[in-house]
């Protein structure tokens, strides 16, 4: 009664208030507004400019006369999807060896524009990159943000905070910031605030019990939180004591054979409100493309990128054999230890994000969402809403954005995709995104 309410008081307010010619409808269609609850069917989305202005069925909502209508019948309206583990510094290619080495001249030209633009195009709508090089990634974001490069909400980490830089770039190419002391992690993480990053990204089991404590401690006072890159149950352990927190991330959870966590590292997850982040598609992917090569053969993969790189990433694919490929062996060997551990998280009630490491090998920006929300699924066990509520509304809130995005609700932004299908019966229908609106503006 109390939304039915509301939506009429709102529905009112805007015929009174608003000029109908600034208010476009999103009319018919099954609605999932990202809070889990029932489906609105014949849904209408009011929106005024960048914001939603009212979200309800059509005998709730009041049409102004004039408004552009958008027919949404037949679909599914719901929140632009959140990807709060991406890099726009690579594009999927199987060699980063090859990739920097020859490409990191085009990062601004080229490659970032497109990463951006094959995520807006899947429907993502706001992201979190979690490691790239510095100059870069803040330059990126601030094109993106400011609109003069289509593609999501992005905010950034910024470098890996590591204990030795990555192999792969030249010293030119600054994506890794090297830890020497628990002191020199605060001073780091300072840095970071003062510079305009909005998540600290840990990317090395080698950082210790001080170093990380320093850096959790540091982020936490300076208003950010910290996404942790970490493989062994052991190191998980450490970065729980270390103080990981509230909706910070452990990326990769559930690597390795082992089928359980030891029950303290359970209670510590749960305890300290740590966000599992799963990142399944990052070690199914290369599996995928192994064993059917016409994926690589996607007209979004040919539609989102420069031609030439397009055919660059392809050949690594077709003319090399990767089945010795240590992910490939990863993607078996650790499949069953992987479920059986998510599973146990889930079942004990920790916090499940969707988080797929998009641009790494065999993980294209275009594929990454849509395939990590089916892995998560089939893997923890998760009900098809309640991965679709981790990929808008939970997402929201690791990113500390839930005031603005993440669920479809009066006064936030207007970040909508139109679906041409049903998730909740099947969630490979998230592959069918047919429009994207992002602050009110239509893409595609
Ligand atoms: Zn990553």
């Amino acid at each position: 009664m109390f939304r039915y309410l509301s939506c009429l008081i709102i529905a009112l307010f805007t015929i009174s208030a608003a000029n109908a010619v600034d208010i476009t409808a999103l009319k018919g269609g099954r609605i999932i507004d990202g809070n889990g609850g029932a489906p609105i069917v014949d849904g209408v989305i009011l929106m005024d400019g960048e914001r939603i202005i009212a979200v309800g069925n059509e005998d709730d909502i009041n049409i102004p006369t004039g408004t552009k209508i958008i027919d949404t019948n037949g679909m599914t309206v719901m929140p632009g999807l959140i990807d709060i583990h991406v890099h726009f510094d690579i594009l999927g290619h199987s060699d980063y060896n090859h990739w920097f080495g020859k490409y990191e001249n085009r990062m601004r030209s080229d490659i970032m524009p497109a990463a951006a633009k094959a995520m807006l195009m899947a429907g993502v709508t706001s992201v979190r990159d979690l490691g790239a090089d510095v100059s870069n990634i803040f330059w990126l974001r601030d094109q993106v943000n400011s609109g003069k490069i289509p593609g999501p909400r992005t905010f950034i980490a910024g470098p890996f905070l590591r204990k030795t830089a990555t192999a792969f770039v030249s010293d030119g190419y600054k994506d890794t910031w090297v830890i020497e002391s628990p002191e020199d992690a605060r001073e780091k993480v300072r840095k970071l605030k003062e510079m305009g990053a909005d998540v600290i990204k840990t990317q090395d089991e080698a950082l210790s019990q001080e170093e990380l404590a320093a850096i959790y401690d540091e982020a936490h006072k300076q208003g950010l939180r910290v996404a942790s890159h970490i493989y062994a149950a052991e190191a998980i352990r450490t970065a729980l004591k270390a103080g990981i927190g509230e909706y910070d991330t452990i990326e990769h959870i559930g690597e390795y054979e082992a089928t359980a966590y030891d029950d303290d590292i359970v209670q510590m997850i749960l305890d300290q409100k740590v966000a599992m982040a799963a990142t399944i598609i990052a070690r199914d992917g290369l599996r995928q493309i192994i064993e059917n090569p016409e994926l690589t053969d996607d007209p979004r993969w040919i539609r989102d990128l420069p031609a030439d790189l397009y055919a660059d990433v392809r050949k690594s694919y077709r003319e090399v054999d990767l089945t010795d490929h240590p992910l490939y062996d990863k993607a078996s060997a650790h499949r069953a230890g992987r479920m059986a551990k998510l599973r146990q998280l889930k079942e004990a009630g920790a916090i499940f994000t969707v988080s797929t490491d998009s641009g790494t090998r065999a993980n294209p920006h275009h594929d990454a969402m849509w395939k990590e929300m089916v892995l998560m699924q089939e893997e923890t066990g998760m009900t098809n809403m309640e991965v679709l509520v981790a990929a808008t509304k939970t997402n929201a809130l690791v990113m500390q954005q839930q005031d603005k995005i993440g669920t479809l609700e009066a006064g936030k932004l207007a970040d909508i995709i139109i679906v041409d299908g049903d998730p909740l019966s099947h969630l490979s229908d998230m592959r069918r995104v047919k429009h994207v609106i992002k602050g009110g503006v239509l893409f595609r």
